[in-house]
């Protein structure tokens, strides 16, 4: 049987990570002080977790065989072990040789750098599951396109190229490991476009507010430009940006005469994202001429290429850091913008009362607000 420390916060963020079994292992989890911790379970063997207060007691003992998130109360010291292996006699070990260990686990074990390895891991692992569900043996390229959204694919292929990455330090289940070679293999002709689509072709409908931007009742998001027939399903997520949709109800879409009626269409859409708009229209156009720049990065500007749009998110930028789905707030709108806005908006007679431009305002002035305390 064997105790090993784990004290520094790399030792403790891989624990029985990768171990095909404890077995009379006992690996005991030191930290500096109290406090409560959230274990996982994924790649580890089943394990016995125990956590202990600084004078010994035992505050939480559970056998965990699935790969899983464990919550652990207020502590000092942890425990993991092979499910039939009897702890007890270590507890005194731990207690008396804990103190002297050098205490290079200053930091948290809650801090960013654990958590956002496993919570990769737990969405790599989940991703390439899925794969083995959908394709049962070879990963097949026609199955990948008609199966997944561009989004999921690009979040797949990364989650497989952090497996490899993982797979030369450790040694990692062979299946999980070979999945991720042969998606990689069959996405590698789409490679750019899903992994651009995986930051900035998220859904982002169900958060954005759904009132209609004329009359502000209940609507939905309708685009505006349309891809041609024989585009390839990998730039679809782009027709699907906001920044190609109005919100407007099927009342005002019919008072408007909004499907048959293209240049009102152009000037909602156009009014309501400014900039942007007019980044995403270049990019259309560019693509059914067949000009897109050659030098186009789509790993630095996922949305379109640079000299389409401003240098913030404002004035258009596509690039990587301000690629995700946003509404409209703060968008730089010009005199011609409002113009055309307005002219759309109340080009035909409200039925009953005036609603004025409130609910124009209330889209405008809407923003996802980061709750203070949660910025850092
Ligand atoms: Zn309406």
């Amino acid at each position: 049987m064997q105790l090993h420390f784990l004290i520094s916060s790399e030792q403790r963020a891989s624990g029985a990570m990768f171990m095909e079994t404890l077995n009379e292992t006992v690996l005991a989890f030191i930290y500096p002080t109290d406090g409560t911790r959230t274990f996982h379970t994924f790649f580890c063997p089943p394990m016995r977790i125990v956590a202990l207060s600084a004078d010994g007691q035992v505050l939480f003992d559970e056998l965990i065989v699935k790969w899983k998130w464990v919550r652990l109360p207020v502590c000092r010291y942890v425990i993991e072990t092979g499910p039939k292996v009897d702890y007890r006699p270590f507890i005194q070990s731990v207690l008396s040789i804990a103190p002297d260990l050098p205490q290079l686990g200053a930091i948290d074990p809650n801090t960013r750098m654990d958590g956002l390895v496993f919570a990769l891991l737990a969405e790599a692992v989940a991703d390439i599951r899925r794969i083995r569900d959908a394709h049962r043996g070879e990963v097949r390229p026609d199955i990948q396109r008609r199966k997944f959204e561009a989004w999921e694919r690009g979040q797949i292929v990364s989650s497989a190229g952090f497996i490899l990455d993982f797979s030369r330090t450790w040694s990692l289940p062979n299946g999980a490991v070979k999945l991720s070679y042969s998606v990689l293999k069959a996405e590698e002709p789409y490679l750019d476009e899903i992994v651009a689509a995986s930051v900035a072709g998220i859904p982002w409908r169900h958060e954005f507010p759904n009132h209609c931007m004329r009359c502000g009742k209940p609507a939905s998001w309708r685009p505006i430009l349309n891809p041609a027939p024989n585009a390839p399903v990998e730039i679809l997520w782009r027709y699907q940006r906001p920044e190609n949709a109005i919100p407007i109800c099927h009342h005002c879409t019919e008072t408007l005469n909004l499907l048959r009626d293209e240049s009102l269409q152009i000037d909602l859409v156009w009014g309501l994202w400014g900039p942007r708009f007019e980044a995403l229209w270049q990019w259309h156009h560019a693509l059914k001429n067949k000009r897109l720049p050659n030098h186009w990065d789509l790993y630095l500007q996922p949305l379109w290429p640079h000299e389409y749009g401003g240098g913030t998110w404002e004035t258009g930028s596509g690039a990587i850091h301000l690629a995700e789905p946003r509404p409209p707030r703060d968008v730089l709108r010009s005199e011609q913008h409002m113009q055309a806005l307005r002219r759309a908006l109340y080009s035909k007679l409200f039925r009953g009362r005036q609603p004025g431009e409130a609910p124009l305002q209330k889209l405008l002035d809407f923003g996802f607000d980061i709750p203070q305390g949660e910025s850092q």
